[in-house]
């Protein structure tokens, strides 16, 4: 339902949260958090309101993180719980994944990721998707974003969904079809978040993602390519907005 990504010098968490917060009013039943550090990637995740999060992470001590993703959930497929809320990893826990929307084929894709030996932990769609790049990766050799963009020709459904790979720790990857996504871009610093509310008190720089368009933020550069792999530059919308 709601989804804040941050890339850059800061430090990422206290920024999702507080997007997080900022996006409560679109409703949601749990919320989650994927941060990375040299020792790997951290999935923090709670059903309830985005203030059981912060307990939870209070008590449990949340790496440092300069990158990371966060997501309120509004649950539709497999009830909410912990292990249903966002984000969700792949099979080797090298990426993790936050997803908006509803992927319609699931079930077909998740039948064939069962038979080629994949498990599951959640019920939810978002699962057999991140999943699914993961297949795509794997048998392909090719970099995430290329994973995806191959993915997103089989997926049926809407979608915003944002990537964080523990192999890359200075890259988001981002694409849409039907669900929104805006791009903060700040100075050596990226946001990603369903809407610009949790972006304009930090920069009114803003790039609006198009349906089937992903965007790769690697190494501060933000790129912009088509599903058909076609580059396109990035068009930056001045915000002029009351804080
Ligand atoms: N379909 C996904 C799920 O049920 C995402 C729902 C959402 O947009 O929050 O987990």
């Amino acid at each position: 339902c709601g989804i804040v990504a941050y890339v850059g010098q800061q430090e990422a968490l206290p920024i999702i949260l507080k997007g997080l917060r900022r996006l409560e009013y679109r409703g949601y039943d749990s919320a989650g958090v994927a941060l990375l550090d040299k020792d790997g990637l951290s999935i923090y995740k709670k059903k309830g309101k985005v203030s059981e999060l912060e307990k939870y992470l209070d008590s449990n001590g949340a790496i440092e993180s300069k990158i990371g993703i966060g997501h309120t959930r509004w649950a539709t497929h497999g009830e909410p719980n912990d292990v249903n809320a966002h984000p969700h990893y792949s099979s080797s826990e090298k990426f993790a994944m936050i997803h908006n929307g509803i992927i319609e084929n699931y079930e077909v894709l998740k039948k064939d990721l069962l038979q080629k030996g994949y498990q599951f932990q959640s019920d939810t769609d978002t699962e057999v998707f991140v999943k699914f790049i993961e297949d795509i990766y794997l048998n392909n050799q090719c970099t995430l974003d290329e994973a995806l963009r191959l993915a997103l020709h089989k997926v049926v459904g809407a979608y915003a969904i944002v990537l964080i790979n523990k192999e890359e720790p200075d890259t988001l990857i981002a694409a849409r079809k039907g669900s929104p996504l805006v791009i903060g871009v700040g100075e050596d610093e990226y946001f990603l978040a369903s809407d610009a509310t949790p972006i304009i008190e930090y920069t009114n720089k803003v790039v609006y993602l198009d349906d089937y368009e992903i965007a790769v933020i690697r190494d501060g550069k933000l790129q912009l390519k088509t599903i058909e792999n076609i580059e396109t530059n990035p068009y930056i919308n001045q915000l002029e907005m009351e804080l």
